[in-house]
């Protein structure tokens, strides 16, 4: 209801933007948040997720994700590289992982105990990293939302549509459904990013494999990635072409026993 009253002037202030700059970028790149922008929205929502969602709050487990989520990080572009980031365990069986503007970047304890060995989730980490320096969440946002609601959710004038934003990423609704494109980007961009950060490139596709596997036995458990993360058999086979066109380096970790610890604590 909140949503439809306000939509109609978004959509005209966004055309009316759209053809005012009328430069640069294809309409997929469509953004009207800045990365300091984002940065601070990401704060606000990073709040009301933590509203919506239980935490692990095993230290080891805590520490083990963050520290991968790091290595991956220190091989993304400048700036966000340089930015911070906050890596999240949610406590959920549900097989998903999931990253919002600003930074933060969400796994469950599921998706930790059914990952095989480290590189099948760093994979996945790489992934979600992905999306947020690729910028698709905010581009979907801006599209969606347009200037005037941003403008409120960036200075927190509008607690309410920062709490649908949440409640949209959490729920893996319509907002976070990223199109095969931004998947490909966000696969391209991860697996680069999780090779360079020394991890075995096959583990992305490995992981898919995993989950699409899951989406046969036990389909609820992976609903959630799979609505956020249209995955097919080519897309998979994608990921594993790139792996085998990198190659793997010797010394590429494949697994540590600091995966298999915490694998332990989340099963
Ligand atoms: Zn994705």
């Amino acid at each position: 209801m909140y949503k439809r009253s306000i939509s109609s002037a978004a959509v005209a202030l966004v055309t009316i933007l759209a053809i005012s700059c009328g430069s640069g970028g294809g309409v997929g790149d469509f953004n009207l948040i800045s990365i300091e922008e984002e940065w601070q929205l990401g704060q606000q929502l990073s709040q009301d997720v933590a509203k919506q969602v239980r935490f692990n709050n095993d230290p080891a487990v805590n520490a083990y994700v963050k520290q991968v989520g790091q290595r991956i990080i220190a091989q993304t572009p400048a700036p966000f590289n340089q930015l911070p980031w906050d890596f999240h365990v949610v406590e959920d069986p549900s097989l998903n992982a999931f990253a919002i503007p600003g930074g933060h970047v969400y796994v469950n304890t599921g998706l930790i105990a059914n990952a095989e060995n480290a590189s099948e989730l760093a994979g996945v980490m790489a992934h979600e990293i992905s999306h947020v320096t690729a910028r698709h969440t905010t581009e979907q946002i801006s599209r969606q939302y347009g200037l005037s609601v941003l403008a409120g959710l960036v200075l927190g004038q509008d607690p309410g549509a920062l709490q649908q934003i949440a409640a949209q990423i959490v729920a893996g609704g319509a907002l976070a459904r990223f199109s095969r494109d931004a998947e490909r980007e966000a696969d391209d961009l991860g697996i680069q990013a999780m090779a360079r950060a020394g991890y075995d490139p096959r583990g992305m596709a490995a992981m898919f494999r995993v989950l699409l596997a899951h989406s046969q036995s036990n389909p609820g458990r992976v609903e959630q990635f799979f609505a956020t993360h249209p995955t097919t058999e080519d897309r998979i086979r994608d990921a594993e072409n790139r792996a085998a066109q990198m190659g793997t380096p010797a010394g590429a970790i494949t697994d540590e026993p600091a995966f298999q610890d915490a694998r332990r604590r989340v099963t």
